[in-house]
């Protein structure tokens, strides 16, 4: 049997070191009231809610939260805090919580798919020439084989499109197929459009996994290229 915690010997210093980052996060402000739990997805998960945690932040248990998995499960979707009656800033605890953690020490799948995307623009590993060879694959498929839509224009790095597309790498790599049915509602509605070859893929792990230097530089390379190579005015987030 694990022995107790003493709460009076703890002290919020994790907290502390939160709240300089984010000073409106108002974690001293909760109610316990549990709305946050009722509509989270993670709640129950490793024994671990939204409420608990910030519980437990509050009570000093630094340590705990540090090394609870839960802190991978959450979704950082935001339900939380949108119903909590405090606004109390759950996602970007979890986020903080995710950023303590050594960088080699994160879980292997989020921090694979961080580097590949890093590396070759797509959480999946697959390389621009691959999308793009992929893309104009279905493509031609489509015009051949689906009738009333033998003009359905689908591009990569087409400068001056009204909107820049971004596509999660999974289905030009695994269900390429699956990319037609928004294709056929974009060509139906006559959007002007087009995906870029730098930094496609529309998933960003390294987000997910609070490495804020390979987050930026994601999505760095993606705005310069829309911005001063394709002079695109719109991104449309397709995740
Ligand atoms: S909804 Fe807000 S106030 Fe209520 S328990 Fe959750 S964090 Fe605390
Ligand atoms: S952000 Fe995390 S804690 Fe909040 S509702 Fe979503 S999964 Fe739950």
């Amino acid at each position: 049997m694990e022995a107790a915690i003493k709460i009076d010997e703890l002290v919020p210093e994790f907290k502390d070191e939160v709240l300089a980052r984010i000073p409106d996060a108002n974690f001293d402000l909760c109610l316990t009231c549990g709305t946050c739990t009722g509509g989270c997805a993670a709640s129950e998960l490793f024994d671990m809610d939204p409420r608990k945690l910030i519980r437990m932040l509050n009570l000093g248990m630094d340590e705990e939260v540090k090394k609870s998995k839960w802190m991978w499960v959450c979704s950082m979707c935001a339900r939380c805090q949108s119903v909590c009656p405090m606004d109390i800033a759950i996602p970007k605890l979890v986020y903080n919580i995710r950023a303590s953690v050594e960088r080699s020490k994160r879980p292997k799948g989020i921090l694979g798919s961080c580097d590949q995307h890093i590396k070759t623009g797509s959480a999946m590993g697959a390389k621009k020439d691959d999308f793009e060879f992929t893309v104009l694959d279905v493509a031609e498929e489509i015009r051949d084989e689906h009738p009333g839509f033998e003009d359905l224009q689908v591009s990569v790095d087409r400068v001056g499109a009204n909107m820049v597309l971004n596509q999660n790498s999974r289905e030009p790599v695994t269900e390429p197929e699956e990319m037609g049915p928004l294709w056929k509602i974009l060509h139906t509605v006559g959007a002007d459009w087009t995906y870029p070859s730098v930094m496609w893929a529309g998933e960003n792990y390294c987000m997910f996994m609070a490495d804020n230097e390979g987050w930026k530089y994601i999505m760095e390379e993606f705005t310069l290229h829309v911005d001063n190579t394709l002079k695109s005015p719109y991104v449309v987030n397709t995740e």
